[in-house]
């Protein structure tokens, strides 16, 4: 069956590869669990989570079948047709949800584009076109688009592209009093992360995120949520907004959602969906039974009690040691974070440095993720075992011992 391909290696990235990633030296293969293989067979315990998108894992069986038996059916139609996967999946996502209605995509990018896209439509349709800015964090990550750049609130990533999007300003995160500085009859939507993901793992204060909710009600803008990083499960509730009790009119979902597989979601309210009526918005893929059906495996399994309730202790697990490590070494000044989204911010002496961490875990066949130059970021498998936390953890420690002592 399988035709013989030629061997290829992380040298040829640089031949063939547009330079605007740089990829650790080895080539992953294969995962099972909280596993990954490389060419050469070294073993890596994954403390990354494809950036907290593998959320049951790697090859999960659940997610396997459901991937293969929907690949012996049906792969595309368009939406020229809708299909049963689409539909099973939005009902789970709308009976678990503030939501009545869903839309699906490919990426979290695609899903914040259609957040903003809705919330300027809603505005333009009930209050006419005065009514089109958007408020966001200072920091905050919404996606790779031109829009979604626009909208994050990190100039390295939206500078140099010529003119952005206009309308869009950007207020300090987790002040309520620069928000409330910032909003007017004008602003048709305040965009929030839960939890700043790339922006370094920093939670919302509740305190924050209810009075953003007001502010909103009092000068008819849109609350945005996304959580493309901090969705489905990842806080140890299957949407963060949960966790805080504060429901927006607009949620963005992706990573987790497909377990893996891409996928995203904007969810949303009735009355708001209605203002993308037909040929209004759309994508090719948005949809797609393969995607939709690695979807409803994955929210099968996450939407229950154990996995939600394991996501706490496991989180537990890992605070305690981190903090332990943290102290030992000196690296780290705080442990953040909220269930299995965690940040340890480095210290004074090792600010700048995530990137040596990175590379000195990946010696010791460990991998993590970084989230800028200054936080140490984990976003396992929910469902990872404990001995497994346990032995990257040990590897963690080589890790963080060998560089702090030079
Ligand atoms: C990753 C991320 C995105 C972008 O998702 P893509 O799938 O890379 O387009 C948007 N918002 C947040 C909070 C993210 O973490």
């Amino acid at each position: 069956m399988s035709v013989e391909q030629a061997p290829v290696q992380r040298a040829d990235f640089d031949q063939v590869m547009v330079p605007n990633y740089a990829p650790a030296g080895f080539i992953p293969v294969r995962g099972a669990g909280s596993r990954v293989w490389d060419q050469a067979g070294r073993e890596l315990i994954d403390f990354a989570g494809g950036i907290a998108v593998n959320v049951l894992g790697h090859a999960h069986p659940a997610l396997v079948a459901a991937l293969t038996e929907q690949a012996q059916k049906l792969w595309h139609v368009s939406n020229v047709f809708t299909n049963e996967p689409a539909l099973r999946l939005a009902r789970k996502l709308v009976d678990a949800t503030f939501a009545d209605r869903a839309f699906f995509c490919n990426s979290g990018a695609e899903a914040n584009e259609a957040a903003f896209k809705l919330a300027r439509r809603v505005a333009h349709d009930r209050f006419g076109p005065e009514k089109n800015e958007i408020i966001a964090t200072v920091n905050s990550f919404h996606g790779r688009t031109l829009f979604t750049v626009s909208v994050g609130g990190q100039p390295k990533y939206s500078d140099g592209f010529g003119p952005k999007i206009t309308g869009i300003s950007h207020v300090p995160y987790n002040d309520l009093e620069a928000l409330k500085a910032q909003i007017s009859d004008k602003t048709c939507a305040v965009v929030i992360e839960p939890v700043q993901g790339e922006g370094g793992v920093l939670p919302a204060d509740k305190a924050y995120l209810q009075g953003a909710r007001e502010l909103c009600d009092k000068y008819n803008a849109l609350l945005v949520f996304d959580e493309v990083q901090t969705g489905m499960g990842r806080t140890g509730e299957l949407f963060a907004y949960m966790h805080y009790g504060v429901t927006p009119d607009i949620l963005s979902s992706a990573k987790s959602l497909g377990g893996g597989f891409p996928i995203g979601a904007m969810l949303t309210t009735e009355e708001l969906a209605k203002h993308l009526a037909v040929g209004t918005h759309g994508t090719t893929y948005g949809g797609n039974p393969l995607a939709c059906a690695v979807g409803n495996a994955v929210i099968d399994i996450i939407n229950t009690p154990e996995v939600l309730g394991g996501v706490k202790a496991k989180s537990d697990r890992f605070k305690a040691r981190l903090e332990k490590i943290g102290q030992q070494y000196g690296i780290f000044s705080e442990v953040r974070g909220l269930g299995l989204l965690l940040g340890c911010v480095l210290s004074e002496a090792w600010k700048g440095k995530a990137k040596d961490v990175f590379n000195a875990a990946e010696k010791e066949d460990l991998m993590i993720l970084q989230a800028g130059p200054d936080v140490v970021r984990f976003a396992p498998s929910l469902v990872i075992e404990d001995a497994d936390i346990d032995a990257g953890l040990d590897r963690f420690e080589r890790a963080v011992a060998k560089l702090t002592q030079g």
